[in-house]
């Protein structure tokens, strides 16, 4: 059995994390879909923004994922598009209206809870408390 001993000043000429990095630059990022900032692919949630879930749109009432081409929430039939209190005009689901930018979402009433809640919804997703208009 030979093993070939090779000089460790030749092992360490080329640092392999100089080259990993370049190339997570370039393609491991993604923009946040609420906020469009850049942020890692695997990110658990926006570090702009905040927001849970970065890369999907989520139902305001039961949470599943949506898209924007669907109209109506495959998980419970809520409509996704609806027409903003601010300025009537028709919007996504979404936490600020497509049209006016206004923001669509309130906190929720439990001192405990004060996760943010669609403005349609009558129950906090977080907590289940009633949400009192
Ligand atoms: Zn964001
Ligand atoms: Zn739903
Ligand atoms: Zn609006
Ligand atoms: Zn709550």
């Amino acid at each position: 059995m030979v093993i070939t001993t090779r000089p460790i000043c030749c092992a360490q000429n080329v640092p392999p994390a100089a080259t990993k990095k370049r190339f997570e630059m370039s393609s491991y990022k993604q923009p946040c879909l609420h906020c469009n900032s850049f942020i890692e692919r695997d990110s658990r949630f926006c570090p702009v923004c905040g927001n849970p879930n970065p890369f999907t749109f989520n139902c305001p009432a039961c949470l599943k994922e949506i898209h924007k081409k669907q109209l109506i929430c495959s998980g419970c039939g809520r409509h996704l598009y609806i027409a903003c209190p601010i300025c009537g005009k028709q919007t996504f689901v979404q936490e600020k209206c497509e049209q006016c930018g206004a923001g669509l979402m309130v906190k929720c009433q439990n001192r405990r809870c004060e996760v943010m809640q669609f403005f349609e919804n009558t129950k906090c997703t977080a907590c289940g408390k009633k949400i009192k208009k």
